[in-house]
């Protein structure tokens, strides 16, 4: 599932229609798609973007993902080894095969 987190700390949810995205608040607990708008939000239940998004938050360990992002772009460029020792691995693979950061001869960017 596609997940992408906003600048508002909300998360865009790429529904199982592709090119749909549902917005997923999980500090309010609100999602935009019409399972949960109809039915969950009465009984404060989850639906399955909610959980995705919970799952990655929780897959996560404190947002090291935006943390990633962040150094790299504050760099423009990092060396890969670098950034696996200072950031987890995984989050970084992670991030490679999402194609949300480049990696180009030992050096990882992002994808702008
Ligand atoms: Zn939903």
């Amino acid at each position: 599932m596609n997940i992408c987190k906003q600048e508002d700390g909300t998360y865009n949810v790429e529904s199982s229609r592709k090119g749909k995205f549902y917005v997923v608040d999980l500090e309010k607990g609100e999602c935009t798609c019409p399972h949960f708008q109809v039915r969950l939000r009465k009984v404060h239940g989850l639906c399955k973007h909610m959980q995705a998004v919970k799952d990655m938050c929780e897959s996560r360990d404190d947002g090291c993902y935006n943390n990633i992002i962040d150094y790299v772009r504050s760099k423009g460029e990092v060396d890969s080894l670098e950034l696996i020792n200072k950031f987890n691995s995984e989050a970084v693979d992670d991030l490679l095969s999402r194609g949300e950061l480049l990696e180009d001869k030992g050096r990882i960017r992002i994808l702008s």
